[in-house]
């Protein structure tokens, strides 16, 4: 049976907008690959009246209840404190715990004050997340129809206890687990893309299809429950087939790594290079390339021509070609991506050329107007795209350009669609 959670980030700043709850957010994320279902999330402050009550609802609503933060040593930590007195357990000092906090303090070399032995204070019979990446230990432990989890607020411990710890206590293998599978889609719209899948949306169980609007492009994720991930995987295999036939060359399936990830697969299969002269997208597709490891196997490297000047002297570009047709022009980006390519010895070369605004555009030449190139040895591809709609940032414009430039590029390596 599926368990429903909420979680319960406390901690004042998060209230006042200081810091935000990233650890609901990952919590969230891992949980629901092993069936429990995050109906809520509540922030609330470091004060106890308003953590009990929040607790008291969270145990009439939810199965499971996950808090992050306040189980430090200082006055203002009262997680534990008060969730003892809600679910009526002890507070019982756990030694393993506090040997655990004080080799800790040895390793790093500072002193341990008392208030941090607070830190090893666990309920009674709970089990034990011992925090190998600080020093508060996280735990768990079950109340009535309620499992309740504490982790620590900082997401570099949170986050890899949540994997090593939590995940472990709340999987039934009876339960089977949730296996999902993605799919982007390009040049459709979400409002497209699910009326062309409302059938399959509305109709389906296991798997389900669930669609996510990303900057320029859709992210279905297709989700089976299954005794093992393989059965899950080919349980979505079937619609995953049908959306990848339905959509032609504007869906892929890909894997975490995302748009970037799925080229550098492609470019590797196919043994190709790439470079990338990029103008308004700042090296935004450099950044995007080199976050994978590994990368410099297929991608040489990128120039950040900003300035005409810059575009003159690093690729040779004629500067009264720029005078005449414009930086922002097809025949700047062009001549970019050839002479990128033929810099870097590549395969494959990029150009990118636009106006991210929110200032510089013109009638003629409108904020979001972004020019894209893509060159190889027999072909350079033009696209002319309009990325300045309605509340458009030049953020989300850079954002939009650089992923139309890697999908070009995964188009061209597929054969899926030639110049627009
Ligand atoms: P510590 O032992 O470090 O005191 P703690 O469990 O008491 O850990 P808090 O004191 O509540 O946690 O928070 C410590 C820090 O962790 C915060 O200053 C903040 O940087 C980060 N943090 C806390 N809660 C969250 C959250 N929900 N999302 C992201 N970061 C958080």
């Amino acid at each position: 049976m599926t368990r429903t959670c909420e979680l319960i980030a406390v901690g004042t700043e998060l209230l006042l907008g200081e810091i935000v709850n990233t650890d609901g957010a990952y919590i969230a994320s891992r949980l629901k690959n092993v069936g429990v279902n995050v109906y809520y999330q509540t922030v609330v402050g470091d004060n106890p009246e308003r953590l009990a009550s929040v607790l008291r609802e969270a145990a009439a609503r939810s199965d499971v209840i996950v808090t992050t933060g306040g189980l430090g040593p200082t006055y203002d930590d009262l997680t534990k404190e008060v969730i003892c007195r809600v679910f009526g357990k002890k507070l019982v000092r756990d030694e393993d715990s506090l040997r655990h906090i004080r080799d800790f303090f040895g390793r790093i070399g500072r002193v341990m004050t008392p208030n941090n032995e607070k830190q090893a204070d666990l309920p009674e019979g709970a089990a034990v997340f011992k925090n190998h990446w600080g020093t508060a230990p996280g735990c768990a432990f079950e109340s009535g129809k309620n499992t309740v989890i504490m982790l620590p607020g900082p997401p570099s411990e949170c986050e890899p206890m949540t994997d090593a710890y939590v995940i472990p206590y709340l999987t039934r293998p009876e339960e089977g687990v949730l296996t999902s599978r993605f799919i982007r889609i390009w040049d459709v719209g979400e409002s497209a893309v699910e009326d062309k899948l409302h059938d399959l949306m509305t109709g389906s169980t296991n798997p389900t299809v669930a669609p996510y609007a990303k900057s320029g492009s859709v992210q279905l994720r297709v989700a089976a429950k299954a005794p093992t991930a393989e059965e899950g995987f080919a349980l979505c295999e079937p619609t995953v087939e049908k959306i990848l036939t339905l959509f032609g060359g504007n869906a892929y399936e890909e894997n975490g790594t995302g748009l970037p990830g799925y080229v550098f697969s492609l470019l590797r299969e196919r043994g190709l290079t790439l470079s990338a002269a990029e103008s308004c997208t700042g090296g935004l597709i450099s950044k995007l390339m080199t976050d994978l490891p590994g990368v410099s196997e297929v991608y040489m490297g990128g120039v950040c021509t900003y300035s005409n000047e810059a575009k003159s002297a690093l690729l040779g570009i004629d500067p009264a070609l720029i005078r005449e047709k414009g930086a922002v022009s097809g025949e700047v980006a062009r001549e970019m991506a050839e002479r990128v390519r033929e810099r870097f010895r590549t395969d494959l070369g990029i150009g990118v050329t636009g106006i991210a605004g929110p200032g510089g555009g013109t009638a003629e030449k409108p904020v979001g107007l972004v020019y894209i190139a893509l060159a190889d040895r027999n072909m350079t591809e033009v696209r002319k795209c309009s990325f300045g709609t309605l509340r458009r940032t030049r953020e989300r414009i850079r954002t939009d350009a650089a992923n139309t430039a890697l999908d070009m590029v995964r188009r061209r390596l597929t054969g899926d669609g030639g110049s627009k």
